[in-house]
């Protein structure tokens, strides 16, 4: 996977290539990240990559110049010959911003699997409006609170992008077990000692018998889904099994109240 990233400040991304799943990633090839600065394409003394919002107002703009002919670059740089040697598409262009579609594991497991991507960081008060009709395909939001630059935004979304990259883990299966991934939260887990602080690791999980494990898993999976982010189980395709753990679970906690 190609990704390009339109960044004033492209340090904050060297962290990616250095420590874990993503530094590993990165290291094997899976990855490629590139960033175009848009400072690096001013052409004025100060290399200025902001300016006054047009009808006043605090806080400035990135400009349209520096920023348009970065993102030129990068859909030149990244776009590859394919076999015809013909230019490849160009990547689209997704821009980090709070007004964008919310990012979901789903849109994240979509947006994995697309060969190359450039991801437009804004900062200031964000991007001039007509940069984002002229070259923007899409806008993505981690969330409805600000953020002072794309950068956070984009780091997330990389890591999740490359986790899900085949190869990326160590075994495909825990990406697939993750929370969201199956539309529940995931299951409580325990590792060694035994025993910690008077509290004990379920039984069922040290009995060996594959089958009850995985029912205890999914009836657990169920309730935190139900105790901690119900608002998934109205989206959530529930098989049969599922669907009557889950009134169990429910009536349970109904009559505990
Ligand atoms: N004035 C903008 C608004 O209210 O919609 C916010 C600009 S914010 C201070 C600067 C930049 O941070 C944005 O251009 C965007 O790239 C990024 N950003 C802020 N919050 C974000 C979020 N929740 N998701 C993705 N990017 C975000």
């Amino acid at each position: 996977m190609q990704i390009g990233l339109i960044t004033l400040f492209p340090e904050m991304f060297a962290g990616l290539s250095e420590y874990g799943v993503s530094g590993r990633a990165i290291a094997a090839g899976l990855v490629h990240l590139r960033c175009w600065n848009p400072r690096d394409f001013t052409e004025d003394r100060h290399r200025t990559v902001d300016d006054r919002p047009f009808g006043g107002g605090p806080g400035m703009l990135m400009k349209t110049g520096p920023l348009l002919a970065a993102i030129e670059a990068a859909k030149t740089g990244l776009a590859g010959k394919g076999e015809d040697g013909k230019r490849d598409e160009p990547p689209p262009v997704l821009y980090l911003s709070p007004q964008g579609q919310p990012l979901q594991q789903t849109g994240v497991a979509e947006l994995a699997a697309r060969p190359s991507m450039i991801l437009l960081c804004g900062r200031y008060q964000g991007i001039d409006e007509r940069v984002i009709e002229e070259v923007v395909d899409e806008e993505w939001s981690v969330g409805d609170f600000v953020l002072s630059g794309g950068e956070p935004a984009a780091l997330a979304l990389l890591d999740a992008l490359i986790r899900l990259q085949p190869g990326a883990l160590g075994d495909a299966e825990s990406a697939r077990q993750d929370s969201f991934s199956g539309g529940l939260l995931h299951w409580p887990e325990y590792t060694r000692p035994q025993s910690f602080n008077g509290r004990e690791v379920p039984p069922v999980l040290l009995s060996g018998d594959h089958e009850a494990i995985r029912r205890w898993r999914l009836q657990q999976s169920l309730a935190a889904t139900w105790r901690k982010r119900p608002d998934l189980l109205d989206k959530a395709v529930l098989n049969e099994e599922q669907q009557s753990m889950l009134q169990e679970i429910k009536g349970e906690g109904e009559g505990k109240a």
